[in-house]
């Protein structure tokens, strides 16, 4: 049996996979079983940001391994504190909570906002939204489909459409206490909020009281260009909630929230064992390091508009492309047809790209991807694409 046929039989059964076994990374490329490469435009998923086995973050993680690994939250170590103090010189924020995946920093982020607020309990969510697979966060994910089988949902989510201020007023009512969306809808299909759409929010949030949450699970830690989105737009939330990038593909969760509303969190409140571990702190500390003093975000800004500008001039090539929206290295391309073909032929070609919301093709690239790897991407899609007869 082979190791995909052992996985079938072993692994539950919760993923559709591509038949690839990779063994070895470097950079933005990726070498599977049979030592073919690929050039990696999935990131895991807007994970790996400063690329495979980056040198700065493997010489954190083998040092931090030979000195101490883990011990309970019950004591401090070093790491943590100084992660969390980078965090915040870093973000709107004054404290943080540290957990080990998106879903979890966004749990915190609802009981966070729950106990500040109440008895107010009720979170305006978006549409299209995803904030992950656990009950809650599930219950406050906007995409049926993923919440089909385990109903009923946690009640205490009102849903609106997503870059739509006037559905957000009409949803407020008195038990209202947040509303919480993703500045950048990632598996929502890659959309962007229309100028001025935060800050309303922002401001709606103020004069009502409530609470603004953003979720830079995928879109935080530079993927954007800046170190998290909600610096492209001038606005700042109460509380944001991070994951994927943070510690580069150890399993690492934040939430980070300004100091009055973190009060409300008091020992008891809210635990996780492995959260801000010594050994994901340290990594998740030469990221941050490495992000903001290497040139990462210029490079994520240059390469962006590169991309970006070089995937425009396929529109024009090709009628069936509907829509390029990117920013930074947060890139998505709307076809008029479905997009899995297309990563799969991608994927004969060498080269691994990603689709959501079943038409929409992602590039999510390390931020360290050069001209010369964005240049292979387009060749390649030009010439997939050119075999379709529409
Ligand atoms: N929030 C957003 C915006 C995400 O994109 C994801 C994962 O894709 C999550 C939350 C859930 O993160 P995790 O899979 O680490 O629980």
């Amino acid at each position: 049996m082979n190791l995909m046929e052992r996985a079938k039989l072993a692994i539950a059964d919760t993923y559709s996979r591509l038949p690839l076994v990779f063994v070895r990374g470097d950079g933005c490329r990726l070498w599977d079983s049979r030592d073919r490469v690929y050039i990696d435009f999935v990131a895991g998923i807007a994970v790996c940001n400063l690329g495979h086995c980056n040198a700065v973050v493997n010489e954190a993680l083998e040092k931090q391994m030979k000195r101490l690994i883990h011990v309970s939250n019950l004591y401090y170590t070093e790491p943590q504190v100084e992660l969390a103090e980078m965090l915040i010189s870093h973000s709107f924020a004054d404290k943080v909570f540290f957990c080990n995946s998106g879903a979890e920093a966004n749990e915190a982020a609802i009981k966070l906002a729950r106990k500040y607020s109440k008895p107010r309990y009720k979170i305006i969510v978006m549409e299209d939204s995803f904030h992950g697979r656990t009950i809650a966060t599930l219950s406050a994910t906007g995409q049926k489909r993923f919440q089909q089988g385990f109903e009923p949902m946690l009640p205490g989510f009102e849903f609106v459409p997503f870059d739509d201020i006037e559905a957000i007023k009409k949803n407020i009512d008195i038990e209202t206490c947040a509303i919480m969306l993703e500045p950048i809808q990632g598996e929502g299909g890659v959309n962007f909020p229309s100028n001025g759409y935060l800050r309303e929010i922002r401001e709606l949030c103020h004069k009502k009281n409530l609470l603004l949450i953003f979720d830079e699970v995928q879109v935080g830690m530079g993927r954007t260009g800046k170190l998290f989105a909600y610096e492209n737009y001038g606005v700042e939330p109460d509380i944001m909630t991070l994951a994927k990038a943070l510690a580069n593909g150890l399993p690492m969760g934040a939430m980070l929230a300004r100091d009055d509303v973190a009060k409300s969190f008091t020992p008891g409140s809210h635990a996780s064992t492995f959260g801000g571990n010594p050994l994901c702190a340290a990594v998740a500390l030469s990221c941050i390091r490495t992000m903001v003093n290497g040139g990462i975000l210029t490079n994520c800004e240059r390469m962006g508009n590169y991309l970006i500008h070089q995937l425009m001039e396929l529109k024009q090539k090709y009628s069936f492309i509907r829509e390029i929206r990117g920013k930074g290295l947060m890139v998505g391309m709307e076809l008029d047809f479905p997009g899995q073909g297309i990563v799969d032929r991608c994927m004969e070609e060498g080269l691994l790209i990603n689709c959501t919301k079943e038409r929409v093709l992602r590039f999510l690239p390390p931020l360290i991807v050069t001209e010369k790897e964005i240049n292979f991407l387009i060749e390649t899609l030009d010439r997939i694409f050119s075999e379709i007869v529409v």
